[in-house]
């Protein structure tokens, strides 16, 4: 059985200070309110925070910072609270510094395509912000219209349009950061190419263990002249990742392309019913091409040539933007559908070369059957980055266990075919145990040197990424252990 000491500390002073800088209304600390913040969208790890700090500005996260560092409290920066790997799980004795009151959109300089947010900024708010003169954010994860860009800065997201344009890192610019000794520094800036070491590039996909970013500047994308989607259904789930093979082997890039399988099919349909994706279909693939019209036309017969050669039976496209919403209204509702099929589910998140997909989702098929658990299939099939879904219910004694163990395995197949443990979501709580079978001792040796050098004392973010005795099934643990009551001491 697990247990912790927990630290008795005497918050009313720190308090005190917190609101000196924020007022009484930038600090939750009862009880009840603080339940909100014990955990993300992880939602089997739980630790109800100390305190919470709302701050509005740099500077006021600056002082809080600059508070934490003095009395030696561990802090952890939260945006949204969507995030898939505990990222932004409290640890005992800490401050949660939340950039909800941080939504500031900067400036706009669409001349030098360029947006400068707070990083409480919604994700989807920066394309509204341009879009209407012709400009867009390109990142769109799946959450986004309630994720943030600083947790999409802190764990480097991607999306489904992230195929060829990149994720996060590929469209920051530069970063004001407050440091975990309360400094306040400017890395990258308005030009893509800064002398000196890359600490933009350092610091995104950092999970919040280097410093908390206070402004971000990105960079915006003209709208393409022509933006068309393929939906493709096909008989075997197989047939469709040949198909993303071809068409990738083939010399086209599309914006995005994305796979579903049967049941994540069903799952969409009986929730959102966007009457589009066939019910008896194995495997749909969605396809986005854009560039200029004569080229989006072009691929657009290429692509369903592939689709067909690869047994397609159905070819669906759209045009216009509000039929090719409808094509993605499903795809992009699909984890939330999920919570139809069973009382509970749980994200995985790997990345294996494209080639090996067949292999890889018959294996996964075998894991499922081999643990008793359904996995539903959606994913960024273009890039290699798998989401299966396992789906458990929480109240059966010893299902989390199970389905962590699970969890497990489809990473370290991930790995053995030469993919990776993350493709979007980080590795936050959830996946620290999993870095050795990626990473040599001195390859993570060396990322501490990077860590121990920003944060010298370890408290921005303790206890994620990096692997500790005891860090396999914690969550299932923690839970039967019932330890995740906390004192009162409001
Ligand atoms: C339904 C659903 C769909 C999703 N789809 C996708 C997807 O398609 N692609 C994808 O990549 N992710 C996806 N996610 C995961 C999640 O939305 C992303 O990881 C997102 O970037 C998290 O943003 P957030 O604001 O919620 O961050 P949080 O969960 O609050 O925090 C995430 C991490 O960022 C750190 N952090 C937050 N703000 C800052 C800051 N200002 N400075 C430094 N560190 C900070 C935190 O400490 C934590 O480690 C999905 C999640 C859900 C629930």
């Amino acid at each position: 059985m697990l247990t912790q000491e927990k630290k008795q500390r005497n918050w009313k002073p720190i308090i005190k200070q917190f609101e000196a800088v924020v007022g009484k209304n930038g600090v939750v600390k009862r009880r009840e309110e603080l339940i909100t913040y014990e955990c993300d969208g992880l939602t089997s790890y739980r630790q109800r925070p100390d305190v919470v700090v709302l701050p509005r500005t740099t500077e006021q996260v600056a002082e809080i910072v600059k508070i934490c560092d003095r009395n030696s409290i561990p802090f952890i920066a939260r945006g949204a609270g969507t995030g898939l790997s505990g990222g932004a799980l409290p640890t005992e004795d800490c401050v949660l510094i939340v950039t909800a009151l941080m939504r500031q959109i900067l400036s706009v300089d669409l001349e030098n395509q360029q947006v400068v947010v707070q990083p409480g900024v919604i994700n989807n708010w920066v394309t509204q912000t341009v879009s209407g003169a012709g400009f867009y954010y390109a990142p769109d994860p799946s959450s986004q219209i309630i994720c943030s860009i600083g947790g999409n800065v802190a764990e480097n997201s991607g999306g489904v349009h992230c195929l060829k344009y990149g994720v996060t890192t590929n469209h920051v610019l530069g970063l004001k950061l407050v440091l975990p000794d309360g400094s306040i520094v400017d890395v990258g800036g308005q030009i893509p190419e800064m002398p000196g070491y890359d600490l933009t590039g350092v610091f995104v996909g950092s999970e919040g263990t280097l410093g908390i970013a206070t402004e971000v500047t990105l960079k915006i994308l003209k709208t393409a002249q022509s933006i068309c989607v393929l939906l493709a259904d096909f008989t075997s789930v197989e047939a469709a990742g040949a198909a993303v093979s071809d068409i990738i082997s083939g010399g086209i890039i599309p914006a995005g392309m994305e796979m579903m399988d049967n049941l994540s099919i069903n799952a969409v349909e009986d929730v959102v019913a966007t009457g589009c994706y066939p019910r008896d279909a194995e495997a749909i693939l969605l396809v986005e091409i854009d560039g200029l019209e004569v080229e989006v036309a072009a691929n657009k017969q290429r692509i369903a040539a592939i689709c067909k050669q690869n047994g397609a039976r159905n070819i669906t496209t759209a045009s216009d933007p509000v039929q090719r919403l409808k094509l993605w209204k499903g795809r992009k509702a699909a984890f939330a559908a999920a919570g139809h099929l069973s009382p509970d589910y749980y994200v995985q998140d790997g990345v294996i070369p494209r080639t090996q997909l067949p292999y890889v989702l018959q294996e996964i098929k075998y894991l499922g059957e081999k643990y008793g658990y359904r996995i539903a299939n959606v994913f960024h099939a273009g890039d290699g980055n798998l989401h299966p879904l396992v789906l458990y219910d929480n109240s059966i004694p010893g299902a989390l266990e199970k389905v962590e163990e699970l969890g497990g395995e489809i990473l370290k197949l991930c790995v053995k075919v030469g993919g990776s443990l993350s493709g979007e979501h980080g590795i936050g709580a959830d996946k620290r145990c999993y870095m050795p079978n990626m990473f040599s001792p001195s390859d993570l040796e060396a990322m501490q040197w990077v860590r121990a050098a920003f944060n010298p004392k370890g408290l921005a973010n303790p206890g994620k990424i990096f692997p500790t005795p005891r860090t396999c099934g914690e969550a299932a643990r923690a839970q039967s252990a019932k330890q995740f009551e906390t004192v009162e001491r409001f």
